[in-house]
């Protein structure tokens, strides 16, 4: 199993005690004590804290990283292996050192020296590129192992793109001894945790962001409360969203969550995927010739919705015939035979929201009036279900011409975005991201509109009470808001991805919750 290791970059001794605890009660596998940032750095004191990390019963590795490879402190040479040689005596479970110095006789002769004085320990000898990916990773490797059989060999690059992640996870993969691998990054965070699915031999975590020690580095609590940690093994069934942002999704924590109460072995990870198509179809290569990286499938978010349409097009085994007239796929199945579905599912959330809130069925918008406010990809899906069940639907948008040709594609109005003021639609649907976090105070349409006998529908879900449906509300129309939208096309997706009923009222509360935390 993987260990999870803590790194502690504290500055004093007493703080540095004070994260053994805390590492201890986040349920920790190991400590990684980074001397190199304490401050007095004396073996006397290093020996200390690893008598610390023993009486706490948890295996410690002490590192006194080379300012070369983004170290603090820039301490000598000497010192630094003064440092690993009063660890290795005071009996740590790993000494981390550079394979670059340890290629030098006289750091090699000392470290084997102390060694042999606690042959339990281990040495990990490590290699960091904070450009980018190394230029041969395989060979380094092989060039560690063949210096030095018995050591762990660590090597950690920094991922420019998901796409450099794959090759890290498959020398873990296909690797025979213990090994670390890992890709910094907000790009390689992937790698922190499937490292488990690798067969990696330790990650990394942090106890606060203020005091990761490596680019991307997520902190214990997230690695054991949202990324299941502890129960992923080499069987664990993969699910992600592909998108660009994707740091602040909700869909992490709503899946990981109904994963848990569900009992099932799956994980669900923020993929975030920079670029456009031919990236897209990078991934998407990727993952499908690893199966041993059990990849079911994907929720897909902007701006990659229609680059997944255009990959299901050519690529895919099945397309639902909803995406292709929306033009763009949310979801991605794939079988285990790795073929892969397209399907749409925020066209049913909308549609869904608005007929549940008004306590209508669908036939019930069969020749409303109705207006939607965009003319993007929620736009889209929205003029599609609103023409679907019959409703009388204008486009609005600011860029005219992409209204007109919605309009022509869906048999309904177009008009500017200018217009809005002069609409007779009892039901206005915001599909544009005006008044999304952080730009709260703004709406597509003027105050005066609103009146009792309106519905305001709100795609924006963050914040829950966007100024479009504060304005409503104040006027007596009723409403509609986008986390309604988003929970609706959540539980379709899981039902689609996962192929289980997912309970609903889960869902509901761990949106809530995350949208009033924000
Ligand atoms: P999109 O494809 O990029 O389309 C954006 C739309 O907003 C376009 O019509 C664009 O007009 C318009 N727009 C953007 N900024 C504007 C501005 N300052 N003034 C006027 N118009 C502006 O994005 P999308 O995927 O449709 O997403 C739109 C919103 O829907 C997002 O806020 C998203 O959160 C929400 N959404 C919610 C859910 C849910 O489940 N609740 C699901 C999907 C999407 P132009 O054509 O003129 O550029």
């Amino acid at each position: 199993m993987t260990i999870l290791a803590v790194s502690i970059s504290a500055g004093t001794p007493e703080q540095v005690r004070q994260r053994i605890e805390q590492a201890v009660q986040e349920g920790a596998g190991a400590i990684e004590l980074r001397t190199d940032f304490l401050q007095p750095l004396e073996p006397s004191v290093v020996s200390e804290l690893v008598h610390v990390a023993h009486s706490k019963k948890i295996p410690a590795i002490v590192t006194c990283r080379d300012s070369a490879q983004g170290g603090a402190g820039n301490w000598p040479e000497e010192k630094r292996i003064d440092i690993l040689e009063a660890a290795l005596d005071a009996g740590v479970s790993f000494v981390d050192c550079e394979f670059s110095r340890y290629v030098l006789n006289s750091v090699r002769s000392r470290l084997r020296l102390a060694l042999q004085r606690n042959p339990k320990a281990r040495l990990i000898l490590s290699a960091h590129d904070f450009s980018g990916p190394f230029e041969d990773l395989t060979g380094l490797y092989e060039s560690i192992v063949t210096v030095c059989p018995e050591a762990i060999p660590k090597l950690v690059y920094t991922a420019r793109h998901i796409n450099d992640c794959f090759e890290g996870l498959d020398l873990l993969h296909n690797s025979d001894r213990d090994a670390i691998v890992l890709a910094m990054g907000e790009a390689g965070m992937i790698t922190r945790i499937l490292t488990a699915k690798a067969g990696g031999f330790l990650t990394f975590a942090c106890l606060s962001h203020q005091e990761a020690t490596a680019p991307g580095q997520a902190t214990a609590e997230r690695m054991k409360k949202l990324y299941r940690w502890d129960q992923i093994n080499n069987q664990t069934q993969i699910y992600g969203i592909l998108g660009n942002p994707v740091a602040h999704s909700l869909s992490p924590a709503i899946y990981n969550d109904c994963f848990e109460s569900a009992g099932l072995n799956a994980l669900y990870l923020p993929f975030l995927l920079e670029g456009g198509q031919s990236e897209f179809e990078t991934f998407m290569h990727q993952i499908l010739s690893r199966p041993w990286l059990h990849v079911r499938g994907l929720s897909v978010t902007l701006p990659h919705k229609t680059h997944a349409l255009e990959f299901t097009h050519r690529k895919g085994s099945f397309l639902d015939n909803l995406p292709e007239s929306i033009g763009a796929v949310n979801t991605l199945k794939i079988g285990f035979n790795g073929l892969v579905s397209g399907y749409n599912t925020d066209c049913a959330g909308a549609i869904d929201a608005l007929t549940e809130t008004l306590g209508i069925g669908r036939h019930g918008l069969h020749n409303r009036r109705a207006a939607v406010i965009g003319a993007g990809g929620a736009g889209r899906a929205v003029a599609a279900g609103l023409t679907e069940a019959g409703a009388r639907v204008t486009i609005y948008n600011r860029t005219l011409r992409k209204a007109q040709s919605l309009a022509r594609e869906f048999r309904c109005q177009a008009a500017s975005l200018e217009e809005i003021k002069n609409t007779d639609a009892e039901i206005l649907i915001n599909c544009t991201s005006i008044g999304m976090h952080p730009h709260t105070d703004s709406s597509p349409v003027p105050p005066e509109i609103w009146g009792p006998d309106k519905v305001a529908f709100d795609t924006v879900y963050n914040p829950l009470k966007t100024r479009f449906l504060q304005e409503a509300q104040a006027a007596g129309a009723q409403l509609v808001t986008g986390a309604e939208m988003f929970i609706r096309q959540a539980a379709a997706q899981y039902r689609l991805l996962v192929g289980a009923e997912p309970d609903e009222k889960q869902i509901r509360r761990i949106v809530l919750d995350c949208l009033t935390k924000d």
